[in-house]
């Protein structure tokens, strides 16, 4: 019988916490909240020779879990959802302390796990196959999806419970084993909450293993012969080494990669939604989202009053330790990407961008301490291409303004980047704003909408240096954790053929 209840106990008491790596070769760490390096608590870091150990039981577990029904399946997950919503302020309590996250973070990424597990037990029972017209008289045949096996699954620290929830939950649903490697930053929310609320709904051992550890580690479970199928979220500069061993081996490689997404106002747009929805599309999470609005590209006869109200209302955001109630932006991830996104706007306003607000790191704040890793949120105007605010990847809370003529102009800027992730196009007008979006060679497009979307049902993911065309979400994962296999039958063997 699972256990969900358990709002007595914790989700995670000292030997969860520890995990099966505890003692073991790769050995501990202790994880520090970001800013303030105030320990959270102590974890075991998996080897690279516990992939091996852990891929074993993987492939041991999941020929008798592909035998499950979907009935079956689809139980355990929404006993994990049920675990996850009786444990939700402790698991958001671990997501905030690991990744920095203010405010509604934490709870934002545990609903989107339990939606994931919700949406993974429906997919348990989706169709698997489909009929097809027999090659000879008496003889049918079907394609049906099979289980590819053993999933590994490797994740950024940016978003660890969501983004490993949307990989592991219809891998698991899909009748496979999972070996999860969580960023190492973000090991518990990203890792350790999911193992444990897996555990308590019942999932037979071997089925999912987390293996917190260093990038060997993950390389390891990319080389792995037991690892049919790789789902990788992060960086373009590692999804690019994954896919190169991946595809050296001939395995299937799911690669969700970075973003530089054009945020799009046109001459008719509504300019208070307009803000509104830019400000949520490049300040959330202190702009570390791939799907966060990069570059924004504005008509030349609104740039200054959309500048003027961007300014006005992040100068009223007090930045500091995410642990303070009234704190909006907290620290980045470490001191290096805070040193990264500096970096980026010296080096624009060098090229001759004109800095609006903010544009230097923060030592400290109001209540902040000596927190390290402050970035205030900074507005730059007069962007152009060429300049590393329009051409690079941020992951931090600048809003680069770029103005454009007319649509042409507009496509044109939307377009130069080799990144096709998302975008978002403000205007009065929703058919332009379709005819906008067909132009743009991006995985997602918005009309009025922030560059930021995403849920469970949909086709997640991006082209170019945004990724390798997979789709996460809904039918599409499908494709990504199965395989096709043609079987036929005939009605009764058939005579061998007479010799000449
Ligand atoms: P990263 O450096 O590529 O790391 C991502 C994961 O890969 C971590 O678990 C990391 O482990 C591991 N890793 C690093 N090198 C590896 C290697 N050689 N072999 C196997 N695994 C390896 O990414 P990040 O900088 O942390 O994450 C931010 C990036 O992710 C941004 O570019 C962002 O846009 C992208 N992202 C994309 C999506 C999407 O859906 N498209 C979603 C979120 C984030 P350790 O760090 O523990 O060593």
């Amino acid at each position: 019988m699972p256990d969900t209840g358990a709002a007595r106990a914790p989700l995670l008491d000292a030997a969860a916490l520890a995990g099966p790596w505890a003692g073991g070769r790769g050995g501990s760490r202790t994880q520090t909240e970001p800013g303030s390096g105030r320990p959270i608590a102590g974890i075991g870091l998996a080897a690279t020779e516990d992939v091996e150990r852990a891929a074993l039981a993987a492939v041991a577990a999941q020929e008798s879990w592909a035998r499950t029904t979907c009935a079956e399946r689809a139980l355990v997950l929404r006993e994990a959802a049920a675990v996850l919503a009786a444990h939700s302020d402790e698991v958001a309590d671990w997501v905030n302390r690991e990744t920095g996250g203010v405010g509604a973070k934490g709870a934002g990424e545990v609903a989107a796990a339990i939606e994931e597990l919700y949406a993974g037990a429906a997919l348990a029972a989706e169709p698997c196959g489909e009929l097809l017209p027999g090659s000879a008289p008496g003889q049918f045949g079907y394609a049906r999806r099979v289980p590819v096996g053993v999933v590994g699954v490797i994740t950024p620290w940016n978003a660890p419970l969501r983004l490993a929830a949307r990989a592991v939950v219809p891998a698991l649903a899909l009748g496979n084993a999972v070996l999860l490697k969580p960023d190492e930053q973000t090991a518990i929310g990203g890792g350790l909450v999911l193992a444990a609320a897996f555990a308590r709904a019942g999932l037979p051992a071997g089925l999912l293993a987390v293996l917190p550890g260093p990038a060997e580690v993950g390389e390891a479970l990319v080389a792995s012969e037991h690892t049919a199928v790789i789902s990788f979220t992060g960086s373009t500069a590692t999804g690019r080494r994954i896919g190169s061993i991946a595809g050296g081996l001939l395995k299937r490689a799911v690669l969700e990669l970075g973003g530089n997404n054009a945020f799009v106002v046109l001459d008719d747009a509504d300019l208070p939604a307009a803000v509104d929805a830019a400000l949520r599309a490049s300040l959330a999470h202190n702009g570390q989202i791939c799907m966060a609005a990069g570059r924004h590209l504005v008509h030349q006869d609104l740039a200054e009053e959309y500048t003027a109200a961007l300014v006005e209302r992040l100068a009223r955001l007090r930045c500091g330790d995410p642990r303070v109630a009234e704190v909006a932006i907290g620290p980045l991830i470490n001191g290096r990407q805070a040193d990264r996104v500096a970096g980026i706007v010296a080096d624009s306003v060098a090229a001759g961008a004109e800095l609006r607000l903010g544009g230097r790191p923060l030592d400290t704040g109001p209540g902040a301490g000596t927190l390290t890793g402050l970035y205030p949120p900074t507005v730059l105007t007069g962007v152009r291409p060429g300049m590393p605010a329009f051409d690079e990847e941020i992951f931090g809370p600048v809003i680069p303004v770029t103005s454009f003529a007319d649509d042409e102009e507009a496509v044109r800027l939307a377009r130069a980047t080799a990144y096709g992730l998302s975008a978002a196009i403000h205007t009065a007008d929703p058919v332009r704003g379709r005819a906008f979006a067909d132009r743009l060679p991006t995985g997602m497009a918005h009309v009025n909408g922030s560059t930021i979307d995403d849920a469970p049902h949909v086709p997640m993911g991006g082209l170019g240096l945004s990724g390798n065309g997979h789709r996460s979400g809904g039918r599409w994962n499908v494709e990504a954790f199965t395989f096709t296999q043609w079987v036929t039958v005939l009605d009764r063997p058939r005579a061998p053929r007479k010799a000449g």
